[in-house]
């Protein structure tokens, strides 16, 4: 593709989607829509599809019908096409960054347009790794060849959240595709159409029906892909609740599930730490600049007693600096959150942490002034300090810009509260020492342990949670072969 495939007016972009499906090549207008809103100012960008029984179905029977064609394409042949598809999609980054800023509230400087540099680079990576798709043969019988074969599942449903919802479809959708699977994403009703954007890109490198893009609600759509007997397989990001009704429809007809849900990761900040690089890391980790909305959000911070003091001032002087405001605007660090629903969950929270006694709030940054942005949105960068470890707001997943800050003097003790909660999805440690990181590495309950940093998701780095925090590893080769092929014995015997 060498035209710009999207219009430059994200309005245009976003017009374009309006109450359509993206199945079986085409756009297949849906008789009623759900609204989205821009969060930050409050208004209606448009309404997306709102497919029910039907509308989904169809999706599922393109992507059924398309399959045996595509399982039938040489891998390498299909990888090209994906790999395309992401320089394609870098092409119109822009644009897309903009319908995503609209639409999640994220600051499109700070979030959006790295969020499409990574989605775009997830195409490429795993178009690259389709030659890898490969068996075994097995020394059974020297006249008798055993070997296994790695083949695709089918149908492949995959279900997404709006916090970075184009990083999180192209880790399901890139290998599941490369692999030889067919596709039916469901778009966050939250945020739906920068998805659509990026999906479309993708759609148009490869044959009808492949990839299918349908919106709707978690009970009239989400439910109907996740029990629908021709859907081989469901990977799922969102929360733990709806995670658990995902398994469970997955159980019924005994279909592999992945699931990545939420997250309450710990940040153990040792002594002997390099305190710059630390409080920036928190920052960062924290995801402040997506206003804490992410699964790995290093939201309980363990900080040594011989350095909290420093730690604290020079936290928040760092945090004092960051912009809060209107998500489209270069200066803006910070935008918004989702939806007034998310915000009130947020607000509650900290509520509960400002009537606990011995507990104290702090608040960072400046709200913004300007009347054109819905002031219910927007919050500041909160830290929550001297909380009881058993409090709802050490233990529970927030998913706003709110760190629970604890003070730690004893090693072992900072471990078991680390792994104290039944997440066990991301963790960092922060000390000069190898020893005491070899040492923190093995005992922290978490799929994802880092030290002296903390980055988010790398393609060629598998990820994936522990305990409550999910089922099965996104990223890498190894969620490709892992979680969108099944293998096959083949014996051969000719004697
Ligand atoms: P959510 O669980 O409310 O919704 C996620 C998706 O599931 C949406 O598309 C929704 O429509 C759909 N859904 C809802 N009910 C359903 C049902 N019964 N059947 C099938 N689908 C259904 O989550 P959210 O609010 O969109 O996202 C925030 C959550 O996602 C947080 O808990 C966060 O930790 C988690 N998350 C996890 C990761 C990770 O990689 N571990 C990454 C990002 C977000």
């Amino acid at each position: 593709m060498t035209e710009p495939f999207l219009s430059a007016d994200p309005a245009t972009v976003i017009a374009s989607y309006a109450q359509v499906n993206l199945v079986g090549g085409a756009h297949v207008a849906t008789p009623s829509g759900i609204a989205v809103l821009n969060p930050a100012t409050g208004a209606e960008l448009g309404r997306a599809a709102a497919s029910g029984t039907p509308e989904t179905e169809a999706a599922i029977a393109a992507a059924k019908a398309a399959g045996a064609a595509w399982a039938a394409t040489p891998a390498r042949a299909r990888g090209k096409l994906v790999a395309a598809a992401g320089r394609a999609i870098t092409a119109e980054a822009e644009t897309i960054a903009r319908v995503l800023a609209l639409e999640t509230g994220k600051a499109i400087r700070t979030e959006c347009r790295g969020e499409l540099g990574v989605a775009a680079d997830l195409l490429e990576f795993y178009g690259g790794l389709a030659s890898e798709l490969k068996g075994e043969t097995v020394p059974f019988n020297p006249r008798i060849l055993t070997m296994t074969t790695r083949e695709p599942l089918g149908v492949v449903a995959a279900i997404l959240p709006w916090n970075v919802p184009l990083v999180l479809m192209m880790l399901k959708i890139a290998p599941a595709l490369v692999a030889g699977n067919t596709v039916v994403v469901k778009a966050s009703e939250e945020a739906p159409f920068a998805t659509f954007a990026a999906a479309e890109i993708l759609m148009k490198h490869l044959p009808d029906g492949v990839l299918n893009v349908i919106n709707g609600t978690g009970a009239d759509c989400g439910s109907v892909l996740t029990s629908h007997k021709d859907v081989a397989k469901v990977t799922f990001t969102g929360s733990e609740a709806v995670g658990q009704m995902v398994y469970e429809a997955g159980a019924k007809n005994i279909i592999p599930v992945s699931l990545e849900l939420g997250g309450k990761s710990p940040m153990i900040v040792c002594a002997d730490a390099d305190l710059k690089k630390t409080v920036t890391g928190a920052i960062n980790g924290m995801r402040f600049t997506r206003q804490g909305q992410s699964c790995t959000a290093a939201s309980r911070i363990y900080v040594h007693d011989a350095v909290y003091d420093d730690f604290m001032s020079a936290l928040q002087d760092n945090l004092n600096k960051l912009v809060i405001g209107d998500p489209m605007a270069e200066a803006t660090d910070i935008g918004t959150i989702i939806s007034a629903k998310q915000a009130k969950v947020i607000r509650d929270y900290v509520a509960l942490a400002e009537e606990t006694p011995g507990a104290q709030v702090v608040r960072c940054g400046a709200l913004p002034s300007d009347d054109a942005l819905s002031p219910d949105l927007f919050m500041q960068p909160t830290l929550l300090l001297n909380l009881p470890e058993d409090h709802p707001c050490v233990q529970n997943e927030i998913f706003g810009p709110v760190a629970v800050i604890q003070r730690w003097s004893d090693y072992d003790d900072v471990i078991e509260k680390a792994n104290a909660t039944h997440y066990g999805l991301a963790a960092t440690i922060w000390t000069a020492s190898l020893s005491t990181a070899l040492d923190a590495t093995a005992r922290l309950n978490s799929g994802y342990v880092q030290v002296n940093q903390n980055l988010t998701i790398q393609p060629n780095v598998s990820y994936g949670g522990f305990g409550r925090s999910g089922l099965g590893k996104e990223a890498s080769l190894e969620a490709m072969l892992e979680h969108f092929t099944r293998k096959k014995t083949i014996v051969l015997n000719f004697d």
